[in-house]
């Protein structure tokens, strides 16, 4: 009887269809060897995504669960979930878009609006650079090739962010870019004015709420950086 191996990628290699196996075998050799390096990444990737199912499926159970609990109890109607259901399930898409798209061109694109025209240091009093602690910033290919940016391994490829969201290259005491000659193209782009994730109305200069609240988190890690 053959020795069982508990490890899937010590098994024989698949059988590659033509037009393999290759002629020259050193092509042949160096298809094995880099499938041989590729298995256990593969493996993983799947053994991760796998793990990943599995938890948001017993997150499901639980959620219903505890929902029928509370119909038993009759705390809630069937009828009142499904009411609330197109709502919940709106702000959760835009609560997601906001995570994972980051700074986005103007929307909508207005033509009269030129970025490089934004004189964001002049808004900082106001907006306090709400931007650069409310978005993922998404590093471009050539971005991520250039290895001059720190981006988030758990988030590939956006820009590191500290605790509390804000841009590792956020200058906290000068309130700007530190980089900002050389800041990634999505924040060259990025226009606020016609943002409503920035400015409710930006003629009058009326902040969204979610901007108040980033302006006012890195106002509070300022005066608790503040020496005393
Ligand atoms: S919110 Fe707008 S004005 Fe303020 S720093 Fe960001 S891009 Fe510049
Ligand atoms: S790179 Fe600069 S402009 Fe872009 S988010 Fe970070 S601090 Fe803000």
């Amino acid at each position: 009887m053959s020795e069982r191996s508990d490890d899937p990628t010590a098994s024989p290699l698949p059988k590659l269809p033509a037009p393999y196996p290759a002629k020259n075998p050193n092509i042949q050799e160096g298809l094995e060897g880099a499938l041989r390096a590729l298995r256990p990444a593969l493996y993983q990737v799947h053994a991760d995504h796998a793990r990943g199912m599995q938890v948001e499926f017993e997150q499901a159970v639980i959620v219903q669960c505890v929902l029928r609990v509370l119909m038993l109890k009759g705390f809630i109607t069937s009828q009142e979930l499904d009411e609330i259901y197109p709502s919940m399930h709106q702000m959760m898409l835009e609560l997601r878009e906001k995570q994972l798209t980051g700074p986005r061109l103007s929307d909508p694109a207005d033509p009269t609006l030129d970025p490089k025209d934004l004189d964001c240091g002049a808004h900082h009093p106001t907006c306090g650079a709400a931007c650069c602690s409310s978005f993922s910033v998404l590093l471009t290919t050539d971005e991520v090739r250039s290895g001059k940016y720190l981006w988030d391994l758990a988030y590939p490829y956006r820009l590191l962010v500290d605790s509390d969201g804000t841009c590792v290259y956020f200058d906290r005491d000068k309130l700007g870019c530190s980089i900002w000659q050389d800041r990634p193209t999505a924040c060259r782009v990025f226009d606020c004015r016609t943002d409503g994730r920035i400015w409710d109305e930006y003629p009058s200069r009326r902040l969204s709420v979610d901007a108040m609240a980033a302006k006012a988190r890195l106002a509070a890690a300022r005066t608790r950086q503040a020496p005393e």
